[in-house]
């Protein structure tokens, strides 16, 4: 959140009465105390501890690294290494604060390449641990054992036998801390974290072999030997089904005012699919993360390609060293880049481009190969990628929504599934790229009608600049309440009604993708005419007899019959397809990992029914849009919110009697006013968060790129200032 930058105005109320009091004193905290609240900063988890040991051992100039831990990194972490060992003589200072043998002066940090210079780490842990080092240098006969507590040798250190390198262990972590032990305890184990981190520097450091594994387990779960190649590092940590999948990327630049560095790496291909980002970033060799370089990369996948999945990206970036500011971080997590939007905005562009060429590569392809075709890997890349072509692929987003109050089960989700091999899947997907292309760099290109056209043209010259720069130049704040989201630009904070903006947007990607939809494959024909009754009782609910019905189906059947006559129409403009036996199966992509609520179905068909203009070209295509436009707009789901007032509905309460029966079904006589629907609810939390996420990162990374707002945005309440600082105090309660 962006919160942080903002000017927040001290609130008009009357000055609190101040009660006077004696100032306290100010007292120098005890050297343990800071030592201690310092050590809670840099070891924050098991996996920092695990983090720092390891780039220790890298900066000893280790070969081999080897990584123990029990108990989730609570009980022990054990980090072994090859490297140079420690000498007699530091013992005793090695475990105090600022200590190092990295760094004397200031300046030096300008030009640092080790991985630590703080001399904090292992000072650290020893107050919020037990750390025994066994090491040995070169040449000696034998090596010395010593353990450590809050910064000092408990003992002196003991001669032991030991093998070249350093062994350092870490017992009892968070010992004294006990609501942190208690918060890691609680939470899932540590471990996969540090298993994930020591794949990243396995796949870096093709020079260096590591393992990782849990105490007494005879497999590691992370082993490498010393890799010829990256992609020989990434097989073996990641596995051959990710390694398949990759991309050789690079980019660079040269110019200082603009920016400096090179880049290389391996970025997944159109075949790969996952539901979340693996981004492994090193930064002049440090493991770090950019969050703005992620997102960036995140938007470049899901505006190029036309399957919704996250990417996959190993990335290693060198910038001048003086372009960096390692200690912007205690645990040097983060590092601050000179010129970071210019280096992002480079980086992007190469992955997009990369991407598009990739995929027509990709298509190419599949035409010229068999699926039993196997060689090594990085010969034939896109001959493997091709062997999974069957593999499954993800499910639509919305797998619980809830389709009329008399169905609990939610009877129309059902229909919604990609299908591996369905007709959208068979069909090319060079054309569609090629679309993605065109959409992106010539709009006014996407259709040779001169309606269409036209509409085009009504969109652009309707444009108000003003709300085109916020637009563009925005960020994400966070939802405000169920319609409102809040944007930042320079230094205004703008409400953004998501239900209009989103309408807007599919209605012009519509105009814009006319004729040239994706398709959305129902995993089963969904009727017209039972679905166009549904609409018309769902109108209707007043009269929740069932006298109107004979009316009713004689208006649905009408509606059909008008719908058959258009379908080839609908088929062709809009992939909207209905087949012979009146079912609608399939949809079109409007914008890419966007579905509909399929909720709203039936109001769509009878909408395409009613609402359109079938006489003039130009109105009817206008009309459609529109209809598919509301379709696809994101809407609060059907399920009050829970969060909040909303969660009344929850509870099976007799109230809630015959306003919905769904609830009534599930709602045993006996049960208490305060008893919660726990399904009810989770599917409705699933609902809300699914929505959210869906603007955060669907909506507005999309409506940047594509979004022309018509002026009328500017007043009819669609974008609104923020002024009042009730409306302000609200959204802060909520962030
Ligand atoms: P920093 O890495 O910032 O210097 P640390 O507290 O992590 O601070 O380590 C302190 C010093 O201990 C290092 O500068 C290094 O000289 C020495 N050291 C730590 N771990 C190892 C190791 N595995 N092998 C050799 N020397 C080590
Ligand atoms: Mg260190």
């Amino acid at each position: 959140m962006q919160i942080e930058k903002l000017e927040v105005p001290s609130p008009p109320t009357a000055e609190p009465e101040v009660q006077w009091r004696e100032p306290p004193t100010i007292r120098r905290l005890e050297e343990s105390v800071t030592n201690r609240i310092a050590a809670g900063e840099v070891v924050q988890r098991p996996s920092s501890v695990v983090k720092e040991l390891v780039e220790n051992s890298l900066d000893a100039g280790a070969t081999s690294i080897s990584v123990v831990v029990k108990d989730g990194g609570l009980k022990l972490i054990q980090v072994s290494d090859n490297g140079h060992g420690i000498r007699y003589e530091d013992l005793p200072i090695l475990c105090e604060r600022h200590t190092t043998s990295k760094l004397t002066s200031f300046e030096d940090l300008q030009t640092i390449k080790s991985m630590g210079f703080r001399g904090e780490a292992l000072a650290s842990m020893t107050y919020v641990g037990h750390v025994t080092v066994m090491t040995i240098t070169d040449g000696q006969l034998h090596g010395y054992r010593v353990s450590y507590r809050d910064g000092v040798m408990e003992h002196e250190p003991k001669p032991c036998a030991a093998v070249k390198g350093t062994q350092i262990m870490v017992e009892n972590l968070f010992y004294n801390m006990l609501a942190r032990r208690k918060a890691l305890q609680n939470a899932s184990d540590d471990y996969p974290k540090i298993v994930d981190l020591i794949s990243r520097f396995a796949i870096y450091h093709t020079n260096v072999s590591f393992t990782c594994r849990k105490h007494g387990a005879n497999k590691a779960d992370v082993s490498t030997v010393i890799a010829a190649s990256r992609l020989d590092a990434i097989k073996m940590v990641y596995g051959m089904p990710i390694a398949r999948d990759l991309m050789e990327i690079g980019a660079s630049d040269n110019n200082p005012t603009r920016s400096v560095f090179e880049m290389d790496g391996f970025i997944s291909s159109a075949n790969y699919m996952a539901k979340k980002t693996t981004m492994v970033l090193f930064i002049n060799d440090r493991l770090v993360e950019c969050t703005p370089l992620k997102r960036a990369i995140e938007v470049a996948y899901s505006a190029t390609l036309t399957k919704a999945s996250k990417p996959f990206v190993f990335m290693s970036i060198r910038v001048p060293s003086e372009h960096v500011d390692v200690n912007v971080h205690p645990t040097k997590r983060e590092v601050s880049l000179l010129n970071q939007e210019s280096l992002v905005n480079t980086i992007q562009d190469a992955i997009e481009s990369k991407l598009m060429s990739s995929n027509n590569t990709r298509t190419f392809h599949t035409q010229a190969v068999t699926s039993t075709a196997v060689s090594h890997l990085g010969v034939k890349k896109d001959t493997q990628a091709f062997s999974t072509v069957t593999k499954s692929q993800k499910l639509p987003i919305n797998k619980m929504v809830r389709t009329d109050s008399r169905d609990p089960s939610g009877r129309l989700h059902a229909y919604l599934q990609d299908r591996p091999g369905s007709q959208n899947e068979k069909k090319p997907d060079l054309a569609s790229v090629r679309n993605a292309i065109r959409l992106r760099r010539n709009p006014k290109e996407a259709s040779d009608l001169t309606s269409i056209q036209e509409l085009v043209r009504d969109i652009d010259s309707n444009v108000h600049p003003g709300l085109l720069d916020i637009v563009n130049n925005c960020t994400y704040v966070g939802l405000a309440d169920e319609i409102f989201a809040l944007l930042q630009h320079n230094t205004h904070l703008y409400l953004v009604n998501v239900v209009n903006v989103s309408k807007e947007l599919m209605y012009q990607q519509v105009i814009r993708r006319f004729g040239n939809f994706n398709a959305i494959q129902l995993s089963e024909p969904a009727p017209l005419l039972e679905l166009l009754m549904i609409a018309l009782k769902e109108e209707d609910l007043d009269s929740a007899s069932d006298e109107n019905d004979a009316f009713r189906k004689k208006i649905s059947e009408m509606n059909t019959d008008l719908l058959m006559k258009k379908a080839e129409l609908l088929d062709e403009y809009f992939s909207i397809h209905i087949d012979e036996q009146q079912n609608l199966t399939r949809l079109p992509v409007v914008l890419d990992q966007h579905t509909p609520d399929m909720d709203h179905v039936p109001e769509f068909l009878l909408s395409l029914g009613n609402d359109v203009v079938w006489t003039s070209e130009k109105e009817c295509f206008q009309t459609i849009a529109a209809a598919i436009g509301d379709f696809y707009a994101i809407q609060p789901p059907v399920l009050p919110n829970p969060s909040g007032n909303g969660i009344q509905f929850y509870k099976n309460s007799k109230r809630d009697a015959g306003t919905n029966a769904a609830i009534e079904l599930k709602m045993p006589e006996n049960v208490s006013d305060t008893d919660i629907d726990g399904e009810l609810l989770a599917e409705a939390e699933t609902a809300w968060a699914q929505r959210e996420w869906t603007i955060q990162h669907v909506l507005f990374p999309s409506m940047r790129l594509f979004l022309k707002p018509p002026n009328a945005m500017a007043k009819n309440g669609t974008f609104v200032q923020v002024t009042s600082l009730d409306k302000l105090y609200k959204i802060f309660e909520r962030c």
